[in-house]
């Protein structure tokens, strides 16, 4: 006989993550087992409680969000305790966080990931002197989409432009005035963090005043003057993520604010996109295997035709279907965040792909969650009809998944062979 446990049903545990974990350094586990701990105690019912708030509520001071922000900075979990690490190891700790976060709540984990923003970017654009000016401590945010121009702004190249497509005019634009940078217009009701931020990593519109009007990345403290904000805003998930217009009425910025010019543009929105998809790929894998596990205990619980209901054959495969689910999308995020931080060019195609499958499979496997639950699954005393709407903006969030589907698809072509 082989030497092993004996082999039986029912031993899944799904609170483990994965029975298919490849083995994890010592830190990974540790970290993953006290986020766990923090997503289930303080991330859950905080998102709960923040759901139901108004949007203006959700900001108002003495409001839970501040509480689950305070209590994240005590983990220690910052781009700087990252560096240390061996670029591998930091990227497989940083998407098993991303997921037990997005399994905790989703609009908790973007706030927390953008405040990183700033940081990040500015190590991805090799600019590290921008992280320490813009740290992750203070609430920050990544302003790019604008009234005017949300799926344009995410595709500087016009690969997904039509045919005799005009741009038309930015609704943000930064001007090289003599020795500054001077800001005027508007980023979207959109940006994440827009309504509490107090810097912004900002890709904008640029007229360096000699090559015409091309892109920039800037770094802008925004309690300058010129800088106001409009109502946070009013959505259907997510409801725990502030998100609201940043107006800019001639604000006049040092040029050391600029982190990349209209020469390096696109190759900082391709590199930006890599790790918003990436880490986009890691939480919304938390937010399914949360309506997983929640659609598993309810089939242990519920009783119809005089047994559980996981004895039912239809639900049976219903509940592994969703399990197939969110383990193919678990090893297509995690494969992507390794392979792109060690890699010397990132795959936008790889990172789009994470975006794409884990997302999908978070609004697939809430709404086949919402189906086990029944007439229990569309009501707010369940938690099942949340994840379904906060999946639902995911779809969007980041770049629309069809427009990244063009522009991941525009990396397969081999431009020697596109006759
Ligand atoms: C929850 C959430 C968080 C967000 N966070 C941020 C943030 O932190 N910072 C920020 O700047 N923005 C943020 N956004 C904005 C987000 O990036 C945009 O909403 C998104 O890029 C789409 O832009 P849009 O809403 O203007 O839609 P549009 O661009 O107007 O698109 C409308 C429809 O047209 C389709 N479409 C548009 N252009 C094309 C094209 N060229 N080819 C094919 N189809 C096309 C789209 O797929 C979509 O179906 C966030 C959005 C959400 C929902």
């Amino acid at each position: 006989m082989l030497d092993r446990p004996a082999i039986s049903a029912g031993v899944f545990d799904p609170s483990s993550a994965s029975l298919l974990d490849p083995p994890l350094t010592d830190v990974q586990i540790s970290m993953r087992d006290g986020l766990h701990r923090f997503a289930a105690e303080v991330m859950r019912p905080a998102g709960r409680a923040l759901d139901r708030m108004s949007a203006d509520e959700v900001i108002a001071k003495g409001s839970p969000f501040y509480a689950v922000h305070e209590q994240y900075r005590a983990f220690g979990l910052n781009q700087s305790a990252m560096a240390e690490l061996p670029a591998q190891e930091a990227a497989l700790l940083q998407a098993l966080a991303y997921e037990e976060m997005g399994w905790g709540d989703s609009g908790l984990a973007i706030s927390i990931g953008v405040n990183a923003m700033p940081a990040s970017v500015a190590r991805v654009l090799g600019v590290p002197e921008f992280a320490e000016r813009f740290p992750e401590t203070k609430f920050g945010c990544w302003a790019i989409t604008e009234p005017d121009h949300g799926s344009d702004m995410l595709d500087s190249t016009r690969q997904a432009f039509a045919n005799n497509g005009q741009y038309g005019r930015p609704s943000c634009l930064a001007r090289r005035v003599g020795g500054d940078i001077v800001l005027s217009g508007q980023k979207s009701a959109w940006v994440s963090n827009g309504a509490i931020a107090e810097q912004a990593v900002l890709f904008s519109l640029y007229d360096d005043g000699k090559t015409g009007i091309r892109g920039c990345v800037l770094y802008v403290p925004l309690g300058v003057k010129g800088v106001s904000r409009g109502r946070p805003l009013e959505k259907l998930g997510q409801r725990a993520l502030p998100q609201g217009e940043i107006f800019f009425d001639e604000v006049k910025l040092p040029a050391d604010c600029l982190a990349a010019g209209p020469d390096e543009y696109h190759d900082a929105l391709y590199d930006t996109l890599c790790l918003a998809n990436s880490s986009m790929g890691s939480l919304f894998v938390g937010v399914a295997r949360a309506a997983f596990e929640h659609a598993l205990a309810y089939a242990h619980e519920r009783k119809q035709g005089g047994v559980a209901i996981f004895q039912h054959q239809n639900v049976k495969a219903r509940l592994f279907s969703m399990y197939r689910k969110v383990e193919a999308a678990r090893a297509l995020a995690r494969r992507v965040a390794v392979a792109n931080a060690t890699a010397a060019t990132p795959a936008l195609q790889g990172a789009i792909a994470s975006k794409i499958t884990a997302t999908q499979t978070a609004f697939e496997v809430a709404s086949e969650a919402i189906q086990i639950f029944g007439g229990a699954g569309m009501s707010r005393e369940y938690p099942v009809e949340k994840l379904l709407r906060d999946a639902r903006a995911s779809m969007i969030e980041d770049g629309c998944n069809e427009l990244l589907a063009i522009k991941g698809g525009s990396q397969l072509i081999n431009a020697a062979r596109a006759n």
